[in-house]
């Protein structure tokens, strides 16, 4: 029916390499890493095989074309993502507490990763899209929430479906538009991908069952817990809810679990897989990519999947 496609920010990551340093001192620093959660999702896609496009904006400068040659590398199209000749490539600076938490320092929205709207390729991507997955971050953006806003209905009416992974950082739920917006996504999506607060939050309830059923009638076909490492779970309306365990790894770097994980989940569905098969996968997607340093330098392709899932245990 035609690509998945993702809408918003794309940026490099610069990480502390030292878990408990901060930024107020010389230290030593990895990446650039290519990032934001809609390209991690995409490249994940990519990488599976799927058709996948993104849109969104980088600058003329090394740290756009980092991202737009992975993208490329992983088979993704590209053709939606202006180059901004004026504005820097956004990036974010990430360090890690001894306690497992993040703290960021952003530049994006005096960057590049905000600078793009509906243009002609926009326009011209999203009317053949078969699929639209929607990140929470998007929410927060003016820019990617005019093309999302006017992607939904073209996607629908074409018989295209729509995946929210609401990924509410608390940052976001500053910003008033945040929640209205979320709701919208609510109402309208037909794959949910949330985390266990997420959920409740979804449905206005602080009952996991009663939530899951009124999202069933608010009409979302089927909703994708994510329970990090206790694994995921995944409602289908008429069915009995499939789980499973979460891959015995060790955690180099958490970000960008969850984006492949959708990235894997969505993909392995258009791809025509059963629930429990892509649940697999997108388990297997998410646990792989937090064994290795960079948001998405572990998002696998097929063959990487199918050789981690043989060769990793998961837990009891
Ligand atoms: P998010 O990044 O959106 O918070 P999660 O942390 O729940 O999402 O990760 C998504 C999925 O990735 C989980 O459901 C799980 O299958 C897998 N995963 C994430 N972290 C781990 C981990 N430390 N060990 C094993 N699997 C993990």
């Amino acid at each position: 029916l035609g690509p998945t496609v993702c809408v918003g920010e794309i940026l490099v990551e610069i990480v502390a390499a030292t878990p408990g340093a901060g930024f107020l001192e010389a230290q030593p620093l990895v990446g650039p890493f290519a990032s934001g959660a809609p390209a991690i999702f995409i490249s994940q896609c990519g990488r599976l095989g799927g058709s996948a496009a993104l849109v969104g904006c980088v600058g003329a400068d090394d740290f756009g074309r980092l991202n737009l040659d992975r993208l490329a590398r992983d088979g993704v199209d590209t053709s939606a993502i202006r180059i901004d000749p004026d504005y820097p490539t956004g990036s974010a600076f990430v360090r890690y507490r001894l306690d497992g938490e993040r703290d960021f320092v952003f530049n994006l929205a005096t960057s590049a990763a905000a600078r793009f709207g509906w243009d002609d390729a926009t326009g011209a991507l999203l009317a053949r899209a078969g699929h639209l997955h929607v990140m929470g971050t998007a929410l927060a953006m003016a820019s990617a929430w005019e093309v999302i806003d006017r992607a939904v209905p073209l996607v629908k009416a074409r018989g295209g479906s729509v995946s929210f992974d609401p990924n509410l950082r608390k940052e976001l739920l500053n910003d008033p538009e945040v929640l209205p917006r979320f709701s919208r996504m609510v109402a309208q999506c037909d794959l949910l991908l949330p985390s266990g607060d997420e959920l409740l939050m979804a449905a206005g309830t602080d009952s996991g069952d009663r939530a899951v059923a009124a999202l069933f009638d608010l009409g979302i076909g089927e909703i994708a817990l994510k329970q990090g490492a206790a694994g995921a779970t995944v409602y289908a309306a008429g069915a009995a809810p499939v789980s499973a365990p979460a891959f015995c790894v060790q955690e180099l770097d958490p970000t960008g679990a969850g984006d492949c994980f959708g990235g894997a989940y969505v993909t392995c569905r258009r791809l025509g897989m059963g629930i429990a098969e892509a649940l697999t996968y997108a388990c297997a997607a998410g646990a792989r990519n937090v064994t290795v340093r960079g948001p998405m330098e572990g998002a696998g392709t097929r063959a990487e999947l199918d050789a981690f899932i043989a060769a990793t245990e998961r837990r009891a």
